[in-house]
């Protein structure tokens, strides 16, 4: 059977060829494979190089300093750490009073479920929170946030780009209403680090979370930025060892953070360019499959990130389309319908819907990533397919 084409690069990219080798070379006997935290012999001060060398690539591409940078397991548990961390850092300091509810956290409510299910939890332990709706291109407003600021608001998380449509938030504007606040302010960067050019300093943020197999690194790794100042702090929330400066214990994978830190220098190299490339090869799909009758692009067409764009295919529920049915006819390419992380549930996506999508709309759309291997040809040959296959099922 013939593979399907891949167009799926925002749900997780294959590891350079470059990454993978300089990973192997950390894994066996003659390789650089010990415990960076045995400080008595050479290979785990090898490995500890490694690992420093590692962190300064991956700080380099942030442009933060190498001591702002903590290893997690992926974006998910960075912006477990941030966000949970954070929480726990203001209770201590400021305790319940009569059992009400200390403090206020915003958050946007098309996050992705790893900041929305941490914020669920922190809700139901005795926060308060309040999620912003996004304008129907998708983007979160200064003024939604503005509006929703309270006296006790401590914290506030919200995405650089939007993981389903693509869309990129005004971080730097957002979080400088925060800082004359003195709130915390987190960014899920999960889709934007390797693919726009990123100073934190200059986007004024406190923490933010990012993962390698978004960029061409491995599954598996990824880190939180907490910026080293002495109102930041995080409470620790896996204990054991006290490793990465007492926030997240546990032996550290050498092969995997020197695979994010090889990635991470290969995505600056030549971020630009490949961005605009990808751009180039995605706005060239959308127009080879614009004109088809009931098609719309879902999420602002100008503030979007390179290689995401999401399509629904239907107007309304008489529109004999629907994502699943696409996706089956739709074989010879691998999309995703709504977030890959969600397609487990059938329920239409709750980005797509808090942007305005009726159900029946949200259901017969679908996310196409484009990425860093995909090539013009196949991007011609997705319109092909895509056209045949739309025309034929797609009839009102
Ligand atoms: N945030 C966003 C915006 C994402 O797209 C993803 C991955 N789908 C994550 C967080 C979770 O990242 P990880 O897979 O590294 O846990």
């Amino acid at each position: 059977m013939r593979k399907p084409v891949y167009f799926d690069y925002a749900s997780t990219t294959p590891v350079a060829p470059e990454v993978a080798t300089r990973m192997a070379w950390c894994l066996t006997i003659e390789g650089n494979f010990a415990n960076p935290a045995s400080r008595s012999h050479s290979y785990g001060w090898q490995a500890e190089e490694a690992i420093e060398n590692a962190r300064e690539q991956v700080a380099k591409l942030i442009v933060a300093d190498p001591r702002e940078i903590v290893w997690t397991s992926g974006a998910t548990e960075a912006n477990n750490l941030a966000l949970k961390g954070a929480a726990e850092m203001y209770r201590a300091q400021n305790p319940l009073i009569n059992g009400e509810a200390a403090g206020h956290i915003i958050v946007s409510a098309i996050e992705h479920k790893s900041v929305l299910d941490p914020v669920a939890w922190l809700e139901n332990s005795g926060f308060a929170v309040t999620r912003l709706m996004p304008t129907s291109e998708g983007i979160i407003t200064t003024d939604a946030l503005q509006a929703a600021l309270r006296d006790d608001t401590f914290l506030v998380s919200i995405m650089q780009v939007n993981n389903e449509l693509g869309c990129i938030n005004d971080i730097k504007a957002l979080s400088e209403v925060c800082k004359k606040r003195n709130i915390l302010f987190h960014c899920d960067a999960a889709q934007s680090v390797g693919k726009i050019e990123i100073d934190v300093n200059d986007l004024g943020v406190d923490f933010l979370s990012f993962s390698a197999h978004k960029f061409y690194g491995p599954k598996g790794i990824g880190a939180l930025y907490v910026r080293r100042a002495s109102d930041v702090k995080i409470a620790t929330q896996i204990h054991g060892g006290g490793h990465e400066r007492n926030m997240r214990s546990g032996t550290l994978a050498t092969h995997q953070c020197v695979g994010m830190g090889e990635a991470a220098e290969l995505g600056a190299r030549n971020l630009v360019d490949e961005c605009e490339r990808i751009s180039r090869l995605r706005d060239k799909l959308w127009q080879g499959i614009a004109s088809l009758p009931n098609v719309k692009r879902n999420g602002s067409a100008t503030q979007t990130v390179c290689g995401i764009l999401n399509v629904a295919f239907a107007n309304n529920a008489e529109d004999k389309c629907d994502g699943e049915t696409l996706l089956l006819a739709l074989r010879d390419l691998a999309v995703s319908s709504g977030s890959a992380c969600n397609s487990a549930s059938m329920s239409p996506s709750y980005v797509l819907k808090a942007i305005g999508l009726t159900d029946a709309q949200a259901q017969a759309s679908l996310r196409f990533s484009v990425g860093c291997y995909t090539t013009p040809a196949e991007i011609e040959f997705a319109i092909e397919h895509i056209r045949e296959t739309v025309t034929k099922l797609c009839k009102a």
